[in-house]
């Protein structure tokens, strides 16, 4: 049987990079998705590839720092699937760029909104769905920059994902006994449009690159399997962690 049979999923960040990984792989997996995102026409492409391959999708355009969307996405998986089983919260920006002393109040609270507010409203609507599951799994990603290691000019964007290690510990302790496992994935770089921004030159690239052990960035459909690991079965006595898929940084 595939790993995801009779499950349903909502993964945000699914027009490109790993939630577009992620979301095909759940699919193929057997889950029902809803992917979430802004860019409309990537949204729908990614539905009518998922459909074609045999799957079930819904696409909900919207921005994840707007808390009706959180809500309506757990409607949709109701209203198309009948519940909700695992939320990929995965949806994130670089946000704003530079050093602390040159930032502004309102780059800061933008990027804090899409990384790290975004995943709370996310959680506030998604658990009420996942408890009546019984067995289910709620996952973040997060980021090697902020946790494993500082880099110049990404303050904001640190904070962010070094927060959502906070909120995941915290759900995972809240409700642990109640059948929602918590986790966050913590990925290396990856070569994503965001891995691409991060990178834009030769040289940009080779410092990141050399950050790795493995000394190259992942693909991301090497880190969206890792949370195919945690969205399943496989995971079932994993909650409240940090799951590394970074390459060795
Ligand atoms: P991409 O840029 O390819 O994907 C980012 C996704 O997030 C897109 O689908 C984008 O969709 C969506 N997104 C961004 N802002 C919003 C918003 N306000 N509302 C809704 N959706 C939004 O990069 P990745 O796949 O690399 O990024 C996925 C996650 O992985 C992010 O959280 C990132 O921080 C994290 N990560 C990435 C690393 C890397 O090196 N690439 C390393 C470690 C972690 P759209 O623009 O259509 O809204």
């Amino acid at each position: 049987m595939a790993t995801l049979a009779n499950k349903t999923a909502i993964v945000t960040g699914a027009s490109s990079g790993i939630g577009y990984e992620a979301a095909k792989l759940f699919a193929s997996e057997g889950a029902n998705v809803v992917v979430v995102a802004r860019r409309e026409a990537k949204l729908y492409a990614l539905v009518d590839e998922i459909l074609s391959a045999g799957g079930k999708a819904v696409a909900l355009v919207g921005d994840v720092k707007n808390e009706a969307v959180a809500e309506k996405g757990v409607e949709l998986a109701i209203e198309h699937f009948g519940g909700l089983d695992i939320a990929f919260n995965n949806a994130g920006t670089l946000g704003a760029m530079g050093d602390v002393a040159e930032l502004t109040a309102e780059g800061w609270h933008d990027t804090i909104d899409t990384n790290l507010t975004s995943a709370f409203y996310c959680a506030k609507y998604q658990i009420p769905a996942l408890l009546k599951r019984g067995n289910a799994s709620l996952i973040f990603t997060s980021s090697f920059v902020g946790y494993s290691i500082g880099l110049p000019g990404m303050a904001a964007y640190a904070a962010s994902k070094a927060g959502l290690v906070g909120l995941a510990r915290t759900l995972a302790a809240e409700y642990g006994a109640r059948g929602v496992r918590v986790n966050v994935l913590m990925p290396g770089g990856t070569d994503t449009e965001m891995g691409g921004a991060a990178t834009p030159t030769v040289e940009a690239r080779a410092f990141v690159e050399g950050i790795h052990a493995m000394k190259r960035l992942a693909l991301p459909v090497e880190i969206a399997k890792s949370a195919l690991f945690l969205a399943s079965d496989a995971s079932s006595f994993v909650t409240g962690t940090t799951f590394f898929v970074d390459g060795g940084v």
